[in-house]
């Protein structure tokens, strides 16, 4: 059992991780080894305190170099589900169950919308886990939405399992090369009332299968744990970063706007220091 499971490893997971860590609590981070997308993909930054102007990439360099300093390692996985459990929370990563007495979200925003249905047909046809549901659909028909090409070895995967994919990819390019891979247009609703019986795509067309893997590098919140409290795409947190559920805390561009490192850095910290005090209190 862990004291503290982060998920997310951007500028708030890393801050909350950095300041367990500092105050020798054990401590599993869910997210990419190589760090927040977003920091990367900031060209220039001009806000950050004691930075100057740095690039993303070098940011990001820099955090690594953090977390690494600190011994601080990443579980380079995606959380797909959280259990809150009488005292502590069963966190579900590919395939394996953690334990820990107190979760972080550090998820940043899911900007990507989900398909119509889709919520409504989770873990009844629809996945976000290629390796933990993949065997069900063996030798059947599945359709695949890859949000990045970085999800492309799930695909292979998932390929190589079942008789025919549908692929939808909003990318181009994709590398691919299943013989069974089909690719189509963008996916507009999933289909089905007690299960997925198939996807709907913008063009009108119906395509029957039996599952829709979502692979993409977020989960909505409610996705992650139902009982959460939104507010559209942001988790409701107090100024001590607490959710609605015990236990369980919220920093960053999850909490709402401005979406903002500093912000993310700052709530990071202040939701370990919370956290610190709900163990010491438990
Ligand atoms: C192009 C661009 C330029 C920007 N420029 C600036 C700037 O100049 N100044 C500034 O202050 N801010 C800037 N920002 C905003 C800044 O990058 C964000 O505010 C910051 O990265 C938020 O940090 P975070 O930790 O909350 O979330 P993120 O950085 O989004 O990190 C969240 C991480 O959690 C991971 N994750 C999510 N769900 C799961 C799950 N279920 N399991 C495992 N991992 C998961 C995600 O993959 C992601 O890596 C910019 C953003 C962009 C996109």
């Amino acid at each position: 059992m862990f004291d503290a499971a982060i998920i997310g490893t951007g500028p708030a997971g890393l801050s909350a991780a950095i300041n367990l860590k500092l105050h020798d609590k054990s401590v599993v981070w869910f997210g990419s080894a190589q760090g927040s997308d977003k920091v990367e993909k900031s060209e220039k930054i001009a806000n950050y305190p004691g930075m100057g102007l740095i690039s993303g990439p070098e940011l990001n360099a820099h955090y690594a170099a953090h977390a690494q300093t600190l011994g601080l390692t990443v579980e380079d996985k995606m959380v797909t589900n959280i259990m809150p459990a009488e005292d502590h929370f069963m966190l579900l990563a590919e395939n394996e169950v953690y334990q820990a007495r107190t979760v972080l979200l550090a998820t940043g925003v899911v900007s990507a919308r989900s398909f119509s249905g889709e919520a409504e047909l989770l873990g009844r046809g629809v996945s976000y886990c290629a390796t933990c549901d993949g065997f069900l659909h063996r030798g059947k028909t599945i359709a695949v939405f890859c949000a990045a090409a970085r999800y492309e070895h799930e695909v292979e995967y998932l390929a190589g399992l079942a008789a025919k994919v549908y692929l939808y990819t909003p990318y181009k390019d994709s590398a691919v090369t299943a013989p069974n891979v089909e690719k189509i247009a963008p996916i507009r609703a999933v289909l089905g009332t007690e299960r997925v019986t198939g996807v709907e795509l913008f063009d009108g067309t119906q395509i029957e299968v039996e599952a829709l893997f979502c692979l993409r590098n977020a989960v909505a919140p409610t996705s992650l744990l139902p009982s959460l409290t939104v507010e559209g795409a942001h988790i409701v947190v107090d100024r001590q970063q607490r959710t609605n559920l015990p236990g369980c805390f919220a920093a960053g561009d999850c909490t709402g706007r401005p979406y903002q490192l500093a912000k993310a850095v700052g709530e990071g910290n202040v939701a370990a220091h919370s956290m610190l005090e709900y163990l010491a209190e438990k």
